[in-house]
Parts: C-alpha cells; structure tokens; sequence
C-alpha cells in the first residue's frame, strides 16, 4: 500500500510517499480501507518540527481517518466487513475502567493515533474495534473523515462542555476554521446568536451563510502580534453591555485578553485551541467577580461522534472540506494549512 511519511520537518518538510505492506490486524483489531483523513493542524506542527513529544519516528500521520472495513482480525464482535467507519483519535484497550464507561477516547492505555501509532494518511490502517464508530451507511466517506475532529471535538466543546443553552449568546474565535466553522453551526442548531470572530475577510460571507448572528473581523495576526485587535468592546456592543455566555476559543493566548473582556457575568469560556503557546497575563479578580469559568476540553467521545453523524445525514449541519488532495500532493495540503486561508478542512484521498 502507499503510505505518505516525513522524512524532514521543517518550514518545508521533505514529505514521501512510499508502497510498504498492508498491515493485518490482530485479535480485536479491524483494517479499514481510508477513504480520507483530515489534516489537521497536529499533523501541521508535526511536520514543521515544532510538535515532537511522544512522535513515534517513522509514524504514518493522521487522525481524522474515515473508511470502510476491510477485514477484521479474532474476537472483532462489534464491526464488520463493509461497515463504514471514522476513528477516534486514540487507539483504546476497550477493557479499561474509561473504556467501560464510553470513554475510549482517554483510555488508560490509549495511544495516539497518526502519532504514537500509525494513522491515516496511508491507504490502509490498522485500528482495535473501540477505536472506530460505525456511521450511517448513507454517510458520505470523505465527508465523514471530520466526524471526530473536528466535528465531534466542537460539539464536545459547544454542547457538553459550555452547556450553550437557548437564547444564550456564544462567541467564537478562529471562526473560519476547522473548529471554528462546525462550532458555529452547532451553535446555531443550538438555538445560539453566535458571533463569529475571523481574521480572514474572505469569510465573512461564508460564516454569515453557516447562521452567524454577527461577524467581527477584528483581528489581524501578524507573527510579531503587534496588529492584534480587541474584539471586547464590540462583543459587548453587540450583547447591550452584558457581554458573551460561552465563549469558544480556538486561537487561545494571543487572543486572551479580548476573549476574557467579551465575557458576561457566569460566563463559560472553553478553550479547544492554542495556535502561538505563549502565557497570558491574567488578573485572577476578573474571573472572581464575572463568577466565570475558564476550563479545556480536548478530544470526542464515541457518543459525539455518533452524534456528528446523524446530525450531518438529517442535515443539521454540514461537515466544510475546503480541498480533498491526493496523498502525493501533502505538500500542497501542507502550505493550504499553514497560510491558515482555507475555510474549513483540508483533507487527504489515498487514492
Ligand atoms: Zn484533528
Ligand atoms: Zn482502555
């Protein structure tokens, strides 16, 4: 099978696509043929050199993986062949007190998927059965490879995490990515005014297409921050002074200030995302006397995901692919991601 590996990171990583043998799958492990598998901007700091902990050398990227099962190995119960199937991004023991409790995707035992493992830019993967969901038969396969993330991750954060309520207003940043632009949508099937934050003119339209209530292009990120706009004081104009419930962030530090400022009295603020890794500076008072919560959330749960599913085949949302490249073009795939211009998801076809 053809399988795409990093032979250098860098700022223009040398990327190769080589043929290595079909893995088979062992006792409770299932191959899935992949139909597609998202780039996500892991796999862009992975490849840039910058993200290096816990990278198995020689890893097949990739963890947004979508596909049909192929064959399946002993004592597969749940899965069979022909199934269409997405993955969690953890590969989950299934026996575990977490995995027992529908919690696959922080198995004690887990291991990243395109990271300690090998993922899905390949044509063929090797996964254990509690890695993979089994979606509609009616699911578009290249669609569906954003299910989990970043899909599920999103509606984890929007739904479960920020308990956005009807009626209550939600603020998103990085709207125009690949979290950003499903966050809105559930937002808005939620029942949410949602006010989109973009430092990307070209796409306002298209948020205000996905149901944004307002769009703020209210920052403009230069590498040195110096052009970062505060959004706050608009949040609030549009809110009559009470401020965002939930807001959703996705770009993290170099928007902190701005993001804390557009936040209402019992505010939730998830943070899914941190594109520069700087600290914030933070004055505790103002958590304190807003009665606000600041919490993480990371990953999706198979219930999510399934979730995702059936939200997409009934319509209520709509998985945005921005590009679908072929493996032998990752380079490109590589430089869309970066320059941060798609709306949306960049994804990868193996064949
Ligand atoms: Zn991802
Ligand atoms: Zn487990």
């Amino acid at each position: 099978m053809r399988a795409l590996f990093l032979e250098n990171p860098g700022i223009a990583p040398s990327l190769k696509v080589k043929e290595i043998p079909i893995p088979s799958p062992s006792t409770g492990e299932v191959l899935v043929r992949v139909a597609a598998c998202g780039f996500c901007h892991h796999d862009r700091l992975v490849m840039a050199g910058v993200l290096k902990r816990g990278v198995k050398p020689g890893v097949i990227l990739g963890h947004e993986i979508s596909g049909e099962v192929a064959s399946i190995g002993e004592g597969v119960s749940q899965l069979s062949v022909g199934d269409k199937v997405v993955s969690l991004l953890t590969y989950s023991c299934g026996q575990c007190d977490r995995c027992q409790q529908g919690r696959e995707h922080r198995c004690r035992y887990g291991e990243g998927i395109g990271h300690s493992r090998n993922g899905g830019f390949a044509e063929y993967v090797v996964l254990s059965q509690h890695s993979l969901v089994r979606i509609r038969s009616d699911a578009d396969l290249v669609e569906a490879c954003i299910f989990s993330c970043p899909m599920g991750v999103a509606l984890q954060g929007v739904q479960d995490v920020a308990n956005l309520q009807k009626g209550e207003t939600m603020l998103v940043t990085g709207a125009g990515g690949g979290l950003g632009v499903h966050a809105v949508q559930f937002g808005v099937t939620l029942g949410a005014p949602v006010i989109a934050v973009t430092s990307s003119p070209g796409k306002v339209s298209r948020l205000e297409e996905l149901g944004a209530s307002y769009v703020l292009e209210a920052l403009v990120a230069t590498q040195d921050q110096s052009d970062v706009l505060d959004f706050s004081e608009l949040a609030l104009a549009l809110t009559e002074d009470e401020g965002v419930n939930v807001a959703l962030d996705t770009v993290g530090s170099i928007l902190f200030p701005s993001t804390l400022g557009s936040m209402a009295q019992y505010g939730r603020m998830v943070l899914l995302g941190e594109v520069t890794g700087q600290p914030v500076e933070l004055n505790l008072a103002e958590i304190i006397f807003r009665d606000a919560r600041i919490v993480g959330s990371s990953g999706t749960s198979r219930r999510l995901v399934e979730q995702v599913s059936e939200m997409v085949c009934s319509g209520a949302v709509r998985p945005i692919i921005s590009h679908v490249i072929p493996l032998a073009d990752a380079t490109v795939a590589f430089e869309l991601v970066s320059s941060r211009n798609p709306f949306g998801r960049v994804v990868i076809t193996a064949r």
